[in-house]
């Protein structure tokens, strides 16, 4: 067949949207740092069956081929937007205000520089819980009191659409996130030539949980509590090292939870206990399939200038008032924990990343199975069916350990 120049022109734009656009991608981090970048806004997030955010372009028609949403995608370039990072000081750090350090995942470091650098003209691109729409989404503070939002780790994958767009790319900013996020955010800023006035903060990273696994928890609570009108992952009523623990309110009350006791309206429920969110999360049931197959930014992979995280390990094992792990991946990092008006201790990069994983998370046997029960809003967290998959984890790595154990003899 003899191809009429118009044919022709429409094959080659065909073949060169499937090689310039992202719209072949699937299944991977859900950054959102392509829609931010894309010139012609025609890509959205939106969230897949299995309850993670993934681009979508939205009239193919309009697009220019610039290549820009590949450019800046981490998933679709090998390797780390910071080639070979190398950790110049580790400390563990907290903050000196004890109010602050108290209401912190670790010890408040997150928190501590972005009030040092909101004080030096900056605003933060950091996260928040949305209860009314219940999902965690990255937003821009310009104030300390707005900052206080960030405050505490919300373990679920952000949506980071509506915080990375409204960032002026002439302004001066913090942005913190997850290493995939701040990874694209770093291609992003790079290719907009504006890297100098960012400092890009991350977090040793386990994974994001489906979003489907957080509405299936949300149901379960609501029917005891109503509406869920505050959210909070982590508490350190019976220590930081027993922090992992759900607090929420209903609106079938009005007071903050502000004790470890369950009243009316109030839902505390402690992994130490077997709190279900954490049992799915942590046990890897419902991981986004990206982290465990494809995640680069373990240990101490990050394009950020400065990882945040948890100081578990034997250093500060008796400590229960919570030690931020502080790494400082670029000079201008350094400087600003040396701001930050922290405790800052320096120890050996090992020291500060005692207990962080060194592999991708491995899928939980019964992954399969959970993640399609949690599509089913039919299928409550608290019915028998859950103990069901619980139990068949058990037994199944109960038959694991057995089976290593008699070849190793
Ligand atoms: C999904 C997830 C997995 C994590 N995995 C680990 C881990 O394996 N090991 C470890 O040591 N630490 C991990 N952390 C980080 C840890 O929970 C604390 O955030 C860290 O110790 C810093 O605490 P902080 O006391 O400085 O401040 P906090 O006030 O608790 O700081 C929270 C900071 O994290 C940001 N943030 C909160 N939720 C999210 C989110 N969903 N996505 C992106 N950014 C968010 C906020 O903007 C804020 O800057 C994880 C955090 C998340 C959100
Ligand atoms: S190639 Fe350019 S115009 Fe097309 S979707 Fe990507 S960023 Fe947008
Ligand atoms: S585990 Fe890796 S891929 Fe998954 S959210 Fe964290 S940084 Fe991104």
């Amino acid at each position: 067949m003899k191809l009429e120049p118009k044919n022709y022109c429409s094959i080659v734009k065909n073949i060169s949207n499937k090689m310039a656009n992202i719209n072949t991608i699937t299944n991977c981090f859900g950054c959102g740092v392509c829609a931010t970048a894309c010139p012609k806004d025609i890509i959205s997030i939106i969230q897949n069956r299995e309850g993670f955010y993934v681009p979508n372009i939205t009239n193919i028609d309009v697009c220019i081929d610039c290549g820009i949403c590949l450019r800046v995608c981490s998933f679709a370039k090998e390797g780390l937007a910071t080639e070979s990072p190398k950790p110049i000081h580790s400390y563990a750090a907290w903050s000196q205000d004890t109010s602050i350090r108290k209401q912190c995942s670790s010890g408040g470091i997150g928190f501590e520089i972005g009030r040092t650098l909101i004080a030096s003209g900056y605003k933060v691109c950091g996260v928040r819980y949305d209860a009314e729409k219940g999902i965690a989404e990255h937003y821009i503070s310009s104030s300390e009191e707005e900052l206080k939002q960030t405050i505490g780790s919300k373990y679920l994958q952000s949506y980071t659409f509506n915080g990375f767009k409204a960032i002026d790319r002439k302004g001066k900013y913090l942005v913190t996130g997850t290493p995939c996020q701040i990874d694209s955010f770093r291609r992003y800023i790079r290719k907009f030539r504006i890297e100098d006035n960012f400092i890009l903060i991350d977090f040793f990273c386990h994974a994001v949980p489906s979003m489907n696994a957080w509405r299936r928890y949300m149901d379960m609570v609501e029917k005891k509590i109503g509406k869920i009108t505050y959210a909070s992952w982590r508490n350190k009523f019976t220590g930081w090292h027993d922090s992992w623990a759900m607090s929420m309110i209903g609106s079938s009350t009005s007071d903050r939870a502000s004790d470890n006791t369950a009243g009316q309206g109030n839902w505390n429920s402690r992994l130490s206990e077997g709190d279900i969110f954490y049992r799915l999360f942590l046990g890897d049931y419902c991981s986004n399939p990206a982290c465990s197959r494809n995640c680069k930014f373990k240990y101490d992979r990050s394009s950020a200038d400065i990882r945040i995280g948890d100081l578990w390990g034997n250093t500060y094992a008796a400590n229960e008032d919570g030690v931020s792990a502080a790494v400082a991946f670029t000079e201008a990092g350094d400087a600003v924990l040396r701001q930050s008006g922290c405790m800052l201790i320096e120890h050996p990069f090992d020291v500060v990343a005692e207990g962080q994983m060194k592999k991708n998370v491995r899928p939980a046997y019964t992954s399969g199975i959970a993640v399609r029960l949690l599509r089913n809003a039919n299928v409550p967290l608290d019915s028998i069916v859950w103990k069901l998959v619980f139990f068949t984890e058990k037994v199944l790595k109960f038959a694991e350990r057995k089976t290593i154990k008699r070849k190793a003899r």
